[in-house]
């Protein structure tokens, strides 16, 4: 095990939550601990076991004043998430009173830990590996249920064993090109080597592809769809978004164009996370406020993974409705025909000519009709099935997915090569290089920068 000082840090979301957790780590931790908590069964931390929860105070010692009545875990290295020490106080007064517990324990001997230091303790003392650790990051993050299970389950190692089967694959074939290097004179060497790496390489080079496939979906549940609504003023794009989100973050007025920023929200749509955005529509204007809205508005259409595009149902389909249609040609959206409530001035023959192939589906979002329906059309579309497996192993982590894709140029080149006969040392050199690129996505061979940039990321506190 390396040598760390101790660090702590409140490992509790801010303001989240009645019990806040002190979180220290590290070689000092329990007599740093023991210098400032009285148990009430008056035993000192260095003599209970580990693992062990004690009830008691937190007494400064300079003036023997009580600041908080705590429960304190003792869990003794190297049976812990760092491997080190780690003591963790539970204080139930809030966000004050845990923070004078937090400089209470910085007074005695430990330092405040950088954003993500306890995560990365652990994968320096070997307890996880990198792709694990981001796994970590991932699950903090996670925005619905299936996406926390995807995180689970790289952190478990899914992901980390695959990625260890494939470089093991592609050291044996390196093995296979050592003997072809090493004994050049055997023909029959020669020959089998070729056939041994084109079929070693090739299976690596399918199981590259297989995991890249199911990064986007992967992609999608950690991030969300990104979703954008669009419609001309005053269609109900913000209260679509309510009642989506069911809550009342967005503005929602008469006055038309009063959206005048974009509002982002996370939602679940029966397993489908969406990143909602709510736009200020796409209409020219001279009014400048607006105008940031509707620049980014069309920014946002660009990088959508779905469009839900509003209309009225009260009024005929204008010119502005049909640039929208034309607007977002080519991408999957949904048609939302929104106040049914209202006497009918729109001609649906005609929306659902421009929709084409795409659902169109009417609400009135004032009498809350309609959203089962629009929020079946969501999900079928993009589940169709198949993301519901849960034993898939879903590539989510950008790193991750940059580095697999790199991994898999340098074997389709070292399989090129093969087949058109090119010096088998130079197949070597890509095949090393696939091997170092995987390794890279599970932490061997990672430079301290990248892991400082990394662990840099993670909540303070984890
Ligand atoms: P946006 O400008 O497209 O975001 O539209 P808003 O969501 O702000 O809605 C504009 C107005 O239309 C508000 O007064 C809403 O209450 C109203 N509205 C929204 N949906 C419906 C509906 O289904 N029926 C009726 N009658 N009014 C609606
Ligand atoms: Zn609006």
């Amino acid at each position: 095990m390396l040598d760390f000082d101790t660090i702590a840090a409140i490992s509790t979301p801010m303001g989240e939550g009645a019990i806040a957790i002190v979180r220290l780590s590290g070689e000092e931790a329990v007599s740093i601990a023991d210098r400032i908590f009285k148990s009430v069964s008056n035993k000192s931390l260095n003599e209970v076991p580990s693992h062990t929860i004690h009830y008691g105070h937190i007494v400064d010692p300079k003036n023997g004043q009580t600041i908080e009545e705590v429960m304190l875990s003792i869990m003794k290295g190297p049976k812990t998430f760092t491997r080190e020490d780690i003591i963790e106080i539970n204080c139930h007064g809030g966000i004050v009173s845990v923070n004078r517990v937090l400089q209470l324990v910085l007074a005695n001997g430990a330092r405040l830990a950088e954003p993500g230091e306890f995560t990365k303790r652990a994968f320096l003392n070997g307890r996880i590996d990198l792709s694990q650790a981001e796994a970590v990051m991932d699950l903090i993050r996670a925005k619905t249920d299936k996406a926390m299970n995807v995180a689970i389950g790289q952190m478990e190692g899914r992901l980390s064993n695959l990625i260890r089967r494939l470089r093991q694959e592609i050291l044996e074939t390196l093995a296979h090109v050592e003997v072809n290097i090493d004994y050049p004179e055997y023909d029959d060497v020669e020959e089998m080597t070729h056939r041994v790496l084109i079929e070693k390489a090739t299976r690596v080079r399918n199981e590259i592809d297989n995991l890249l496939q199911t990064s986007q979906q992967g992609k999608i549940l950690r991030e969300g769809l990104a979703t954008v609504i669009v419609g001309r003023p005053n269609v109900g794009k913000s209260s679509l978004l309510n009642s989506l989100v069911q809550d009342t973050k967005a503005i929602v007025t008469d006055i038309p164009g009063t959206t005048r920023d974009v509002i982002e929200e996370y939602v679940n749509v029966r397993g489908v996370p969406l990143r909602l955005v709510d736009t200020a529509g796409i209409r020219e204007t001279e009014d400048i406020v607006e105008r940031i809205g509707v620049e980014r508005s069309r920014q946002y259409l660009k990088e959508a993974d779905l469009i839900l595009l509003v209309l009225n149902y009260n009024e005929e389909l204008t010119a502005e409705d049909r640039k929208l249609f034309e607007a977002v040609k080519g991408m999957d959206y949904i048609v939302i025909v929104n106040k049914t409530d209202l006497e009918q001035k729109l001609d649906m023959e005609e929306v659902k000519n421009l929709a084409g192939s795409r659902s169109v589906v009417t609400t009135s979002l004032l009498q809350e009709q309609g959203i089962s329906e629009l929020e079946e059309a969501i999900s079928s579309l993009f589940f169709m099935g198949t993301i519901e497996s849960q034993d898939l192993t879903y590539l989510s982590n950008t790193r991750h997915i940059a580095l697999l894709a790199q991994a898999q140029n340098a074997i389709n080149e070292a399989i090129e090569g093969i087949e058109s006969g090119i010096p088998i040392d130079i197949v070597q050199i890509d095949l090393t290089r696939t091997w170092e690129l995987l390794g890279e996505i599970i932490g061997d061979a990672v430079h301290e920068s990248l892991i400082d940039q990394l662990f840099s990321q993670f909540c303070l506190g984890k």
